[in-house]
């Protein structure tokens, strides 16, 4: 990383975000429905102009009103219809700051204190660049801060997806597991929280055998990053991300198409970090504390073979029968890990396999629970915040389909189907039964730009993830 360059914190999309102006355009949301009964209010020529343009108020789009000497005037936002079926409004603005002209806008009649908060988060997400190589084109638009609006809940959920966007869309050369560890050091150092890292050939004396084989072969050591936060008597959370820097496919080298979004595969990892960010900023009674093994799943002499067997921290023999099914390898480590404090919740998050992506696309991670609450509660709760996972079921039946015939499991499925539940399947024999645990298998990317979401990294599923931990653990300080 250059001298001087620092992953935190990123709160550079606040800045669009001002206190109050002098002079600021009012931006006036408004449904397709309501768009007649606002005629009257805003007069026959705005009517008029509004008619002869064929703005219909569709989410997303937005209509520029001048005044009588042609400057701009007002600014008509189109806006979902309350209580539309997954859509809380929150993606309704978020295209304004890169559209509109810049300037300084003021939302106006919005009273609602969730809408002004999600009309003010979707500002914020919507004015995320990634500017580390290349200037952006253009400035974004600025909102003064709705004044009803939840203003904490904005800033640390706009930071959370600031710090981990970046994290995934810093090429791997740049964002190797010393740079990961960096970035979880910082962020620990701005909440004081404790940070030890394990690192290289101590991982095997502290008994992480899987995270050292995979990340042997790279000449950037392997790590298992630990985050400790808050009160030890308060219930134990525990998030674990997977962190594969760079993944080859190690021996099982990948196709060029296969390995070249690749620097995201830490994304489980950054999205975790960005999540813990929010959490220790809210200051939730919890005790929170964040697991990442950190590695590059490299090619080497000393790489780790396939159909070699590792015996893994918690004494379960792994045959490894695809070198490229890394993942599960540094997570069953960490889990098992994470699971011998007996903490109240385990979540772990990992782009973790293709075949979640076959079954649901990008847009939805899909989501494995031990326990039907806490499935319900994260689903719900990705509703409400238009940060949507689906689930999947941990079917036990098909646990056969990793047999290994000199290991107590294979690291992969001898079959072509329901990878992403096998790969779930596999982490669950780290995680007792009686455990609270989800396993998240995420993309950790925009596919293509949408209002608010850019092309890139992106921390799926925070929102979701916050909004559930703050009604169950935290309530509101
Ligand atoms: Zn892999």
């Amino acid at each position: 990383m250059p001298e001087g360059e620092r992953f935190l914190p990123n709160d550079s999309p606040l800045a669009y975000l001002v206190p109050e102006a002098k002079v600021a355009v009012p931006l006036t949301p408004v449904s397709p429905s309501e768009l007649s009964t606002r005629f009257d209010s805003l007069g026959a020529q705005a009517k008029s102009w509004i008619e002869s343009t064929g703005f219909k108020a569709e989410p997303g789009s937005f209509a520029l009103l001048p005044d009588s000497n042609g400057k701009l005037a007002r600014v008509l936002a189109g806006a979902s219809k309350e209580g539309s079926p997954g859509n809380n409004g929150l993606w309704d603005l978020a295209g304004l700051p890169s559209a509109l002209p810049e300037g300084i806008y003021a939302l106006d009649g919005v009273n609602d204190r969730e809408k002004a908060t999600r009309m003010a988060l979707g500002w914020a997400l919507g004015c995320y660049a990634f500017a580390r190589y290349k200037k952006p084109k253009r400035d974004f638009a600025k909102l003064v801060w709705p004044q009803n609006a939840d203003r904490g809940k904005v800033e640390r959920l706009a930071k959370g997806h600031a710090l981990a966007r970046d994290l995934i869309n810093t090429p791997a050369e740049e964002m190797g597991p010393a740079e990961l560890q960096t970035a979880a050091e910082e962020l620990a150092r701005n909440h004081q929280a404790a940070c030890r890292t394990i690192i290289g050939d101590d991982l095997l004396k502290q008994n992480y055998p899987t995270i050292h084989a995979v990340g042997r072969a790279s000449s950037r050591a392997p790590r298992l990053i630990d985050i400790v936060w808050g009160d030890a008597a308060s219930p134990k959370i525990t998030l674990v991300g997977k962190g594969v820097c760079f993944d080859t496919g190690g021996l099982d080298l990948k196709t060029a198409a296969g390995m070249r979004l690749m620097k995201k595969d830490m994304g489980g990892a950054a999205t975790v970090l960005g999540l813990a960010g929010a959490i220790m900023d809210a200051g939730l009674p919890v005790r929170l504390r964040v697991l990442i093994p950190a590695v590059d799943n490299a090619v080497a002499g000393n790489a780790m073979r396939p159909m070699d067997v590792i015996r893994t921290r918690k004494g379960i023999s792994v045959e490894v029968g695809d070198t490229d099914a890394e993942g599960r390898l540094i997570l069953c480590d960490a889990l098992a890990e994470a699971a011998s404090e007996k903490p109240a919740l385990i979540i772990d998050l990992a782009t973790l396999t293709g075949a979640a992506r076959v079954a649901l696309g990008p847009e939805l991670p899909a989501l494995f629970a031990s326990d039907e609450e806490l499935a319900a509660d994260i689903v719900e709760a990705g509703k409400r915040e238009s940060d949507p996972l689906w689930r999947l079921p941990l079917w036990r039946p098909y646990r056969e389909m990793l047999k290994s015939n000199i290991a107590d499991i294979n690291n992969v499925s001898d079959s072509s189907f329901a990878g992403a539940i096998t790969a779930a399947l596999y982490l669950a024999e780290f995680v007792p039964h009686d455990t609270k645990w989800a396993h998240i298998d995420t993309y950790a990317w925009n596919q293509k730009t949408r209002p608010g979401r850019p092309e890139g990294g992106e921390a799926l599923c925070l929102r979701a993830l916050y909004a559930m931990i703050e009604a169950r653990f935290g309530g509101k300080r």
